[in-house]
């Protein structure tokens, strides 16, 4: 038996000829960008959100960075990150010529931890990221306080948290902004690259579809420098199939979850995610913790168990981040996350069969 990760391939498959309709709709209209697919797109996606404005750009990452553009975040600035998040993360700050400033997370959650964030709060610090880490959202409530009180923006990485609801919230309506990525592994995926903001704020979002647009608000004239990061009329019609799919996809990856939390239960040396009362997670990803994950890992590959680890190197340990000097014991829940976490099997059309069958070969082999 052979067990990929995620089947991509399957899932996209199920939408072929819808795909194929709206690739004949994108033909026929002779538009390829920002027409009306993007717009409708953009639409559909700020309902979905709870959210006012969506702008589509070109990725997740694009998002991230474009809003702290948008505030005027550059250069001599401060942004608050988690020490354990994708890169990305870190690198939309970067992009955007201001400083990553690591703080670790919760242990039980994974998500920055709210009572650690105003020691890392200096005179420069201007926004913080608050990463829904694996599809659970981040303690907005304590986050956005702490924003009031030192006047900060609190920007949400979405990128792995479509339909994630806090206190019955969505994802992308809780900050001052948000930026979403379709890269296709995500629950909403698109067939390549996308991404997209929400905000309920108008002249961020306003501010962003010009800079989107190489800063031209009319064809020819630039107010700003801006860049070329747009959401393709294809990409946007893809995601106009799968977006009214998404809510049972996540309601099938939190069944997926379910097992997984019931079956392993008490398996000695496996920690299983942590949900609070609050939360209503996506599953992007079902990350338990150990300290033999490497065996694990083996052990689970041997049997044709595909398993990822979501991160193996924390970014402030990243050749990419040698600048700031961070060494090996900076931020040491990151660090020990890196060495635990392992990744299980999840998707939308994972079978109960084959969640049994990653459980029963996981719990044979804790504990050795
Ligand atoms: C995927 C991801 C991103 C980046 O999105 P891209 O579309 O790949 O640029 C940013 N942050 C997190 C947490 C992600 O998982």
């Amino acid at each position: 038996m052979s067990i990929p990760f995620l089947d991509l391939k399957a899932i996209n498959l199920r939408s072929k000829d819808a795909f194929h309709e709206a690739l004949d709709r994108v033909l026929d209209s002779g538009w390829l960008i920002l027409g009306k697919e993007a717009e409708a797109f953009e639409f559909e996606f700020a309902a979905y959100c709870e959210s006012n404005y969506c702008i589509g750009v070109g990725n997740g990452l694009d998002a991230l960075h474009l809003i702290l553009r948008a505030y005027g975040i550059g250069e001599g600035d401060e942004v608050i990150v988690p020490s354990n998040t994708y890169i990305a993360t870190w690198l939309a700050a970067s992009y955007a010529g201001a400083k990553p400033v690591p703080v670790e997370p919760d242990e039980r959650t994974y998500n920055i931890n709210p009572d650690l964030i105003e020691a890392a709060i200096t005179p420069n610090t201007k926004a913080i990221m608050a990463v829904h880490l694996y599809g659970q959202c981040a303690d907005m409530d304590p986050i956005m306080a702490i924003a009031e009180k030192y006047g900060l923006k609190v920007i949400e990485d979405a990128a792995q948290a479509h339909g994630a609801l806090y206190k019955g919230r969505k994802a992308g309506s809780l900050g001052h902004a948000a930026g979403f990525s379709f890269y296709p592994g995500k629950n909403l995926g698109a067939l390549g690259d996308g991404g997209a903001v929400t905000t309920c704020d108008a002249e961020l979002a306003e501010k962003i579809r010009v800079l989107r647009n190489y800063g031209s608000e009319r064809k020819y004239h630039n107010a700003v420098k801006g860049y070329n990061s747009r959401l393709d009329e294809l990409q946007a019609a893809v995601l106009r199939v799968k977006l009214p799919l998404l809510d049972e996809d996540n309601a099938h990856r939190g069944e997926v979850a379910k097992l997984y939390s019931e079956g392993l239960k008490g398996a000695p040396n496996l920690t299983l995610p942590f949900v609070p009362e609050w939360s209503s997670p996506v599953w992007h990803l079902y990350v338990v913790r150990s300290s033999q994950r490497d065996d694990l890992q083996g052990a689970l590959h041997e049997e044709g168990i595909g398993t990822m680890i979501h991160y193996p190197i924390p970014p402030h340990l990243q050749p990419a981040y040698v600048e700031f000097g961070w060494k090996e014991g900076d931020f040491p829940i990151a660090e020990a996350m890196a060495v635990e976490v392992l990744s299980l099997a999840m998707g939308p059309q994972q079978t109960d069969l084959v969640t049994s069958y990653i459980i029963e070969q996981l719990k044979g082999r804790t504990n050795v």
